[in-house]
């Protein structure tokens, strides 16, 4: 199978490499020209374009930022051709960016329109799972699709969910992390209250780890130092998943939430809370950093 792979950033890359260690033809293009750079140097094919890599491509692949980009990359410009008009018909798009639950049904569209098949398929894992090849897909399109990239997709992750058609993908990443952004900021309430009632960090973990209070932000991403060793607040809060990750999925969060209607408060108050932690240095710390903000802030 001929893969295009576009988009080398902190995901892209080690997934293109993954994909071209395990024996596939897979060439490389990305606008930013030391991402592209980057990509020669890990030994992967570059094109002169996109559209170029798409245009002998079975399976196009992308890792772009937002939906404005795998948009545009599908339409095409003035200065540069679409991806979806220079594919030849029946080309496989799979999407791993996280984008809007509409970008995604937008570019399932377009793709079909076009005479091509899509999936759209975000991952969670971060840039570890990129490297290691551990990253779960959450995918969203035809089965009889899915069945086709999924030997492509086992290459560069370790669990694959079918999450029913076009963009249910994104919808199962979107709810997901709002229950992780949600669930990081109260297990950080939780540590800041117990300060000031003079439980000692050790003893909260051992009480809630142990009993209902359970959850991955409590057991794996700890917002203090010392209880889990290898969380990032063991490490100065080096991400981990950067707070401006997070801000940027609750924000896609809370356009699915206004666009259903649905009454999801906590959610809509964690976007809030994680796009002001992001205004600062949060953006560049992991998010469970968040614990800094509740201490400092005074309740009303
Ligand atoms: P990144 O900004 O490091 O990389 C994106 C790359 O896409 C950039 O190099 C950019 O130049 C390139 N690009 C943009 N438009 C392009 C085009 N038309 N053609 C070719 N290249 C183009 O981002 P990242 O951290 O790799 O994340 C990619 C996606 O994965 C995002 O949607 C992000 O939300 C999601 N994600 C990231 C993580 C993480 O830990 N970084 C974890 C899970 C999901």
């Amino acid at each position: 199978m001929r893969i295009a792979f576009l988009g080398l950033g902190h995901m892209g890359l080690p997934m293109a490499r993954n994909l071209a260690s395990a024996g596939h033809e897979v060439v490389v293009f990305d606008v930013v020209p030391a991402a592209l750079d980057a990509g020669r140097e890990a030994g992967l094919p570059a094109a002169a374009s996109g559209a170029e890599a798409a245009a002998s491509a079975d399976v196009v692949i992308t890792m772009f930022p937002e939906g404005r980009h795998v948009l545009a990359a599908y339409r095409g410009s003035e200065d540069s051709a679409g991806l979806l008009q220079s594919a030849r018909p029946g080309t496989l798009f799979v999407d791993c960016s996280t984008i809007a639950v509409d970008d995604a049904r937008a570019a399932h569209a377009l793709a079909e329109a076009a005479g091509h098949r899509s999936l759209d398929a975000p991952v969670s894992g971060g840039v570890v799972g990129a490297e290691n090849a551990t990253l779960a897909f959450m995918v969203g399109g035809d089965e009889a699709d899915l069945e086709e990239a999924r030997p492509l997709l086992e290459r560069m992750g370790r669990r694959i969910v079918h999450c029913g058609g076009p963009g249910l993908g994104q919808a199962a990443k979107v709810c997901n992390n709002m229950i992780l952004g949600v669930s990081q900021i109260v297990v950080a309430e939780a540590f800041v209250l117990g300060e000031r009632l003079g439980l000692s960090h050790e003893a909260l973990f051992e009480v809630a780890a142990n009993a209902s209070g359970q959850c991955w932000a409590l057991t794996t991403n700890c917002p203090v130092p010392g209880p889990v060793p290898t969380s990032p607040a063991n490490n100065d809060y080096r991400p981990g998943f950067a707070g401006a990750l997070m801000a940027k999925d609750l924000g896609l969060a809370a356009h699915a939430i206004a666009r259903t209607g649905v009454d999801a408060q906590m959610g809509l108050l964690a976007q809030a809370l994680y796009a002001q932690f992001a205004e600062g240095p949060g953006a560049g710390q992991d998010f469970s950093g968040i614990i800094h903000t509740i201490r400092s802030g005074e309740a009303a």
